[in-house]
This record gives C-alpha cells, structure tokens and sequence, in this order.
C-alpha cells in the first residue's frame, strides 16, 4: 500500500527561534503516526539540523529540505548539497516547487541533474509539478503536468522512481486562497498515476504517493484527502500555524 504523507514546506518564514516554538508546539498535539500515514517538515536549510534534533525520536515524523544543489561539493558560493542537508539530519528534499521554477529559473534539465543529485544522497524527492492559470484556462494542464513529469524524472530507473513523491500544486492556487476543488485535484492525480503507469508500469505508479498542494487548510483537506489519488498534502501557509499543521495531519490520519 502507498504512504499518506502530509509535508510543510516553511519557505523563507520562521527564524530558528520561531521554528523551534512551532515545531515544539505541533509535537505536543500530534497524532500518532504510522508506517504508512507520516509527517515532514521542510525548514530552511538554517533550521534543518535544530529541527532534527526536536523530532529525531518521533517515529514516522522526517525533515526535509526545500531544495538543493545539484553537485556534491565545490566552488559554489552561497549553495547546500544533498549530502549536506543528508547530513544535517533530513531525509526529504523538495524539487521543481513552482516558486524555484519561477524566480530561480530551474528548468526541466536542471531539476533532472538535483533529482539524481538527491537519489545518489538517498533522499526522497518530493518533486512538484503544476500549471498556471493560462493553461488551466487553456484546458491543457494534463499534458503541461505530464511533460514535467516526463522531461524531470523519466531519465530514472524504476528502482530510482520509488524513491520519488510527487506533489501536484496548480500555480493558480499556491498561497491565494483558491484552492482546486476535489473534482479537479482528482482528475489531475488520476492524470499524473497514468503517466507513471505508461513509463514504470500500473503497480509503480498505485505506489507512487501523490500530494495535493495549493492553499490546503483544516477545513478542505478532508475533502481532498478523500479522493482515491490524492495521498496528503504539501502545506505552505497552514504549515506555519502549529494547530492548521495538526488539523491537516488529523484530516490524513482520518482519511482512509
Ligand atoms: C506551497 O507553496 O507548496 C503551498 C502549497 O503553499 P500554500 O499552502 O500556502 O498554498
């Protein structure tokens, strides 16, 4: 059976002082965790290793990364690798988010490169795709999404793509409030599983965990959750408030 997992992607926002309270405060309410309903939390690199050692003994709960470069080592000034965010403590490492596909310019040949990068690291990649509005509009999003997919993570071998979750956040509704009803996360999840069934085959892609993000809250995500292809939830805004965070994670626990 797939993993459920619900993931808070912190962005720039929380100093460690401020983490440290929020991560404090969601581990005084949260749910039991399983093998297969789990919990990340995605700081900024500077908080990795506090986070770390706040919920190293939490079963289930993992860091993750908000990104990272795609070489080992060397002269890159101002950059953190994949074995360093290893290093640190996180497990997880998010790529492709739209935000780093905008303002930083990463491109499907670039995020290829992070995403062995990570794999050689042995990170899962939690790797996001989605389309703006135009191509919404357009109805063209089924193909927009499939090429992201295609042209970031098909050059992976099957044994690599197991180590990959994908998140689906459609650009429109990524911090504005709207979010993507059931209907169309579903259609699009169940678009993305047939993707990976064509390139890995049908039982790679019903194992494959596929997160809805985009304005997720405590109210909606029970809802979204419900759809059979939507697996949890990738978080921004709700993953700064200890009780939204722990309501979203209530919502996966309570889900099927
Ligand atoms: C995100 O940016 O990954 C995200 C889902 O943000 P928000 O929940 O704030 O829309």
């Amino acid at each position: 059976m797939r993993k459920k997992i619900v993931a808070g992607n912190w962005k720039m926002n929380l100093n460690m002082v401020q983490g440290v309270s929020l991560v404090g405060a969601i581990l005084k309410n949260l749910p039991d965790l399983n093998e297969l309903k789990q919990v990340v939390l995605a700081p900024s690199f500077l908080n990795i290793g506090v986070t770390y050692q706040q919920i190293m003994n939490t079963p289930f709960l993992s860091i993750g990364a908000q990104n990272c470069h795609q070489e080992e080592f060397g002269a890159f000034t101002g950059e953190v690798s994949a074995s360093m965010i290893k290093g640190a403590g996180a497990s997880h490492v998010i790529l492709g988010h739209s935000e780093r596909r905008e303002y930083f310019n990463e491109t499907s040949s670039l995020l290829k490169k992070k995403v062995d990068a990570a794999l050689a690291q042995e990170l899962t990649v939690i790797f996001c795709c989605g389309e703006p509005l135009s191509i919404r509009d357009a109805a063209t999003e089924n193909d927009y999404v499939a090429q992201q997919i295609q042209e970031g993570l098909f050059h992976l071998e099957a044994a690599q793509m197991k180590h990959i979750v994908i998140a689906y956040e459609p650009i429109w509704a990524i911090g504005t409030g709207r979010t993507a009803t059931a209907p169309q996360a579903q259609d699009m999840h169940h678009n993305i599983r047939n993707v990976i069934a064509t390139k890995y085959g049908s039982e790679l892609a019903g194992n494959t965990t596929i997160l809805y993000g985009g304005s997720c809250k405590p109210s909606n995500a029970e809802e979204l959750f419900a759809c059979p292809d939507v697996d949890g939830g990738l978080i921004g805004g709700a993953a700064l408030n200890a009780e939204d965070f722990v309501g979203i994670i209530t919502a996966m626990m309570n889900s099927k």
